[in-house]
C-alpha cells in the first residue's frame, strides 16, 4: 500500500469511527421516541449531548485534518481514484462548512433553540405570534450571522446547503417560479370544476391493534423486510438512520383514520429502502451515506403519494384491504384519497395544494436570512402570500406563521427540500414508467420489485458520493426541473376533475 493509499485507509477508519458513535446515538433517539419513560429526558438528553462531542472532536481532530489535507494534494496530483477521490471532496466540503462556524456561536444557536421551543408551544397555544416574535428575532439573528460567515453575499443559501449541498436559492427560484404559478392555476381550476370529491369517503377507523397488524402487512407487501427492521408508534413518524441492515420506523395511528398511519408507514417505508440500499461497505463514508433531504423526501414521496395514491395503487390496496374490512370500491378510494381541498394548514395539505404552502415558506424566510425582511413583518408578508397563492385568508396565527416548529429549531433552509423532493419523485417516477412499460400491472398484481431494483441501480447506489441533482440528472437523463411534476398533476387532476 502506497502513502496515499495508507493516508486513505485512515481517512476510512477516522469516518467509520465518526459513523459508530452517530448510529449508537439514533438509537439512543429511537429509544426516546419510542420507548423512553417520560422522567428520563434529561437524562437522555445529557447523554447524546456528551457522546455528541465525541463526534466533534474526532472531526476538528488533527489527524482527521491531516488526513483530508493530504488527500486533497493527492486528489490535485490525480493521485487517488475517482471513487475515492468523490468521498474525500464530499467529506471536506462538511470539514470546511463545520470548521468555518466559531464554537460559541455553535454553542449559541443551540442554547437558544433548546429554550425557544417552549416559547413557541405557548404562543402556538395562545395564538399569540407576540409571545413568540422576541425569540425568533434572536434565531434569525444567529442563523443570519452563521449564514454569513459560509456565505456572505447569500447567506440563505449556507442554510440551503445544510440540507441540499451545491443547491443554492437562485436555482431553487428557477424551479419554484414556473411550478407556483402553475399550480395556483390548477387550484382555480379545480375548484370551479362541478366535479366534487368528499375527501372523507375513504376514512375508517380501527383500533391501534388492528391498525398496527394492518400496517405490518402493508409494510411487509411492499417490500419492507422484518429481519432487518421494525414498526413502531410515535408521536411523529420517522425513519432512523443506525445501518442499513438496522431499519427502524415509526408510524402515528388516528383512531378514526386507519389511512394516516398506512400512509405514514408507506412513506417511512420509503426512507428505510433507500437506507437498505446505501452500500455497507461504504458505510460513514459518503457514498454510504445520505446528505439530501430532498433525495431523501423524494423515495418517501415516491413510494407514499406518486405510487401509493396513484390508480394501480389503491386497485391493490383495495384489493388487499377488501379481504379484511373495507368497503369501498378502489375508484371511491382512488378520488377521495387525492382530493383537493385548499386550507391554512401545511401538514393537512393535498399533493396539489402542499407545494404552495412550502413555496410561501421559502420566500418569507429567503427574505428573512437575506436580511430584507424583519421577524415583525412577517405575520403580514404571511397573509399576503396565503391570499396571493391559494385566495384564503389566515384566521389566526396557530393557523399561520406559527404552525411549523421549524423556526423555533433555528431550521432555515429545510422548507425547500420537500418540494425539491416532490420534484425529484415524479421525474422519477416518470422515467421508471419509461423504462419498465408493465410497472403500472406489476404494481396493480402487489410485485413492487422491479420498482426497488431501478432505485438501487439509479439512486441507492451512489449515496452522497455526488449532489442529489447530479444523482438525479443522471438517472432521469436531463437536468430536473419542475415541468414533468407539473405535468404528472395536470393529467392525475385533470382527470380526476374533468378539467
Ligand atoms: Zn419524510
Amino acid at each position: 500500500m502506497n502513502g496515499v493509499q495508507k493516508e486513505y485507509a485512515n481517512f476510512v477508519k477516522i469516518s467509520k469511527e465518526i459513523a459508530y458513535v452517530q448510529s449508537a446515538i439514533s438509537v439512543l433517539e429511537w429509544d426516546m421516541e419510542t420507548q423512553m419513560p417520560p422522567s428520563a429526558s434529561d437524562a437522555r438528553a445529557q447523554v447524546i449531548a456528551h457522546i455528541s462531542q465525541n463526534i466533534l472532536q474526532k472531526m476538528m481532530s488533527k489527524e482527521y485534518t491531516y488526513s483530508l489535507q493530504a488527500l486533497k494534494e493527492a486528489i490535485d496530483y490525480a493521485e487517488l481514484p475517482n471513487g475515492q477521490a468523490g468521498n474525500v471532496l464530499q467529506a471536506i466540503t462538511q470539514y470546511e462548512r463545520m470548521r468555518a462556524i466559531p464554537a460559541d456561536l455553535v454553542l449559541d444557536i443551540t442554547k437558544t433553540c433548546a429554550s425557544a421551543h417552549h416559547v413557541w408551544v405557548r404562543a402556538k397555544a395562545t395564538n399569540d405570534f407576540n409571545i413568540f416574535a422576541p425569540t425568533l428575532t434572536r434565531i434569525v439573528e444567529l442563523v443570519r450571522a452563521r449564514g454569513r460567515i459560509l456565505n456572505p453575499v447569500h447567506p440563505y443559501d449556507a442554510c440551503i446547503q445544510d440540507f441540499e449541498p451545491g443547491m443554492t436559492s437562485i436555482e431553487i427560484e428557477k424551479i419554484f417560479t414556473p411550478l407556483r404559478v402553475s399550480l395556483s392555476d390548477l387550484v382555480r381550476r379545480i375548484q370551479s370544476s362541478k366535479i366534487k370529491i368528499n375527501a372523507h369517503t375513504h376514512k375508517f377507523g380501527a383500533t391501534q391493534d388492528w391498525q398496527h397488524q394492518f400496517c405490518q402487512k402493508v409494510a411487509t407487501a411492499i417490500g419492507f423486510n422484518f429481519s432487518r427492521g421494525r414498526l413502531d408508534e410515535s408521536a411523529h413518524p420517522f425513519s432512523t438512520r443506525i445501518h442499513p441492515d438496522d431499519l427502524r420506523i415509526t408510524k402515528t395511528t388516528n383512531p378514526n383514520n386507519v389511512w394516516e398511519a398506512v400512509y405514514s408507514t408507506i412513506h417511512e417505508v420509503g426512507h428505510a429502502k433507500y437506507r437498505s440500499g446505501l452500500s455497507t461497505e461504504n458505510f460513514g463514508l459518503p457514498a454510504g451515506s445520505i446528505f439530501s433531504s430532498a433525495l431523501d423526501e423524494s423515495q418517501a414521496r415516491l413510494w407514499e403519494v406518486m405510487i401509493g395514491q396513484g390508480k394501480p395503487f389503491s386497485e391493490f390496496i383495495t384489493k388487499f384491504a377488501h379481504s379484511a374490512w373495507f368497503k369501498k370500491t378502489n375508484h371511491e378510494f382512488y378520488q377521495s384519497i387525492n382530493a383537493v381541498c385548499p386550507g391554512l394548514r401545511r401538514l393537512d395539505a393535498d399533493e396539489v395544494t402542499y407545494n404552495l404552502h412550502i413555496i410561501l415558506r421559502f420566500q418569507i424566510e429567503r427574505e428573512l436570512i437575506e436580511g430584507r425582511l424583519e421577524v415583525k413583518d412577517i405575520r403580514d408578508a404571511w397573509h399576503e402570500l396565503m391570499r396571493e397563492y391559494l385566495e384564503l385568508d389566515v384566521l389566526n396565527d396557530a393557523y399561520g406563521v406559527l404552525q411549523d416548529v421549524h423556526w423555533s429549531a433555528g431550521l432555515f433552509g429545510y422548507f425547500p427540500s420537500y418540494t425539491l423532493g416532490n420534484i425529484y419523485a415524479a421525474e422519477q417516477y416518470s422515467k421508471i414508467q419509461k423504462d419498465i412499460p408493465d410497472c403500472d400491472s406489476l404494481i396493480f398484481q402487489g410485485i413492487f420489485t422491479h420498482i426497488d431494483d431501478w432505485l438501487q441501480q439509479n439512486i441507492w447506489q451512489y449515496g452522497s458520493m455526488y449532489d442529489a441533482s447530479d444523482i438525479v440528472t443522471w438517472a432521469i437523463g436531463k437536468k430536473p426541473n419542475a415541468a414533468m411534476f407539473i405535468q404528472y398533476l395536470e393529467k392525475k387532476y385533470g382527470e380526476l376533475y374533468e378539467l
